[in-house]
């Protein structure tokens, strides 16, 4: 049997099946509203990942994102400032033709599209971004446009019947563009008479046009499989809900059998990503999209988890809990071991987090691990000093806590390393739940006091006494431990009783980390007091 620890590769196997001249992978999104990160799951990463292996195969393949331009706006979505006066203005348009909801951009796709277009290059893709309206409008869907009127009464009864559906034999598969009102939502084609297809609009017009070069576009059923033939698609994987019993796909694939006669791609369904245990849409505000992704985490984890997930699985993480943290620290553990850091639980696990974590970066890793802070311990740092401003401080804290080798960065390791901070530093402002900001407790009360183990208490002026002349993290980390143990004191009961003493919390990060960094004058002042 195959065994293949990469998904992609399993899907690349029957891909290669259809013997084509060159595998087109593809996704397609109609830009009426806001492109999030669960779209760029079936429809950039999954095609992406089939892409790259196909490349690694030496076959000729390229990846497409088809933007729906053509496709009418149906409803405004969440978060755009449009009076409900003022939608008529906007609905019914296709979004191409449509005004853009904000200034500085030429039309309601322009805006949509620029969320995708204007960050898509630093996640690392080979993307053909491709208008439908263009394809339309250049002529390459003609021969289909006419091949499907000439046929609709064959495409009616093959959709009835794989969908259940009830469409008169008189349906006509086209939807044009209403030559008076400009709007494609409302008209309705009448007849075709093989040049010009009658159609009328809600409007009141009444109209006869060619069905040809962007006058109107196929019905989307339609015209996804049309889509198929014209961009000449390999694969394609779209989210799970096209997949079910007479849906979309169910009919492009009879409508390719039976009526177009060719192959239809080999496809596969995408599970949604979940955030905040709601599935995103893009009609609905407060949208997670690319943009928002990197301002707190890097385009190698995004990459990661969509490598290291296989589509059918779903992804479910939230930025408000610890989640995310988790997530990081999968990626930092698929780097370690991809390093021989750390060795996986066994070799087909190693196996497949190294493949992923290869994947994942950008271009090619690196020979030697990359400097990189975990996301947990940059949550942390962040808290205590401004990395812009205490640059020199921060890489003193880094090299004593281990997390760097040496204080001598080059510029890349400096510009990573900021980077890196600034990321944690906007989730804690944006994100993070209460439980990983970390202050120092100013009033010590009975309610910390109380939870304190009474004899690690009593320890407390002896550690400050030791810790006074100790300046790096680790040592103090040590000599914490020691004194625990010398005094037969659970270490355990000392850390929580320095937490206690310091923060008011029962646990936090490294107590040698924690003194440096919330300072360490006051700490042991506090250590030394709080046996009082
Ligand atoms: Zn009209």
């Amino acid at each position: 049997m195959d065994e293949h620890v990469f998904w992609a590769e399993r899907i690349a196997d029957k891909i290669l099946k259809q013997k084509r001249k060159e595998y087109v992978c593809e996704g397609m999104w109609t830009p009426s509203g806001y492109f999030h990160i669960g779209n760029a799951r079936p429809e950039i990463f999954t095609p992406y990942s089939v892409f790259r292996i196909l490349k690694e195969k030496g076959v000729k393949a390229k990846q497409n994102l088809i933007i729906d331009d053509f496709d009418p706006i149906d409803k405004i979505p969440a978060g755009i400032p449009i009076k409900k006066d003022d939608e008529d203005k906007f609905i019914g348009f296709p979004c191409k033709f449509a005004p853009p909801p904000f200034k500085g951009f030429k039309n309601w796709a322009d805006y949509f599209l620029s969320q995708v277009s204007g960050v898509i290059d630093q996640f690392g893709l080979e993307l053909n971004i491709i208008s439908s309206y263009d394809l339309y409008k250049k002529g390459k869907f003609n021969d289909l446009i006419e091949f499907s009127l000439n046929h609709s009464k064959e495409i009616t009864i093959v959709w009835n019947k794989v969908a259940g559906a009830d469409k008169p034999e008189s349906f006509l598969p086209i939807v044009v563009t209403c030559e008076q009102c400009g709007k494609s939502l409302f008209t309705t084609a009448i007849a075709w008479d093989r040049k010009k297809v009658k159609y009328k609009c809600k409007c009141g017009f009444n109209g006869e046009i060619s069905p040809l070069n962007g006058n109107a576009k196929l019905h989307w059923r339609v015209h996804w499989a049309a889509n198929w033939i014209v961009n000449n698609v390999a694969f394609e994987s779209g989210g799970k809900d096209h997949f079910s019993k007479g849906g979309s796909v169910d009919v492009g694939g009879a409508l390719m059998a039976e009526v177009f006669k060719k192959e239809a791609p080999y496809q596969v369904p995408t599970e949604f990503v979940q955030l905040k245990g709601a599935k995103m849409s893009g009609s609905v505000g407060n949208v997670f999209g690319l943009k928002e992704w990197l301002e707190v985490a890097s385009p190698e984890l995004f990459r990661f988890l969509f490598f290291s997930y296989k589509p059918n699985s779903a992804i479910d993480f939230s930025l408000a809990d610890n989640s995310f943290i988790l997530l990081n620290d999968r990626f930092e553990r698929a780097e370690r071991i991809y390093y021989g850091e750390e060795k996986a639980e066994n070799e087909r696990v190693e196996k497949k987090l190294k493949e992923a974590y290869a994947l994942s970066v950008i271009a090619k890793p690196s020979k030697t691990k990359p400097v990189h802070i975990p996301y947990s311990f940059a949550v942390q740092i962040v808290q205590f000093l401004n990395p812009k401003k205490q640059f020199a401080e921060t890489v003193k804290l880094l090299k004593q806590t281990r997390h760097i080798a040496s204080e001598n960065l080059s510029r890349e390791e400096k510009k990573l390393l900021l980077k890196q901070l600034e990321r944690a530093r906007v989730w804690l402002e944006k994100y993070a739940p209460p439980e990983f900001k970390l202050s120092f407790l100013e009033i010590l009360s009975e309610k910390e006091t109380s939870a304190m183990d009474s004899s690690a208490r009593k320890l407390l002026p002896a550690v400050a006494k030791k810790l006074s002349g100790i300046d790096s993290a680790d040592k103090m980390q040590q000599a914490i431990f020691e004194e625990a143990k010398a005094n037969d004191v659970k270490p355990k009961q000392l850390f929580k009783t320095i937490y206690l003493s310091l923060t008011g919390k029962e646990s936090g990060p490294r107590a040698g980390l924690l003194i440096l960094a919330l300072g360490k004058e006051r700490c042991l002042k506090r250590l030394k007091d709080a046996a009082n």
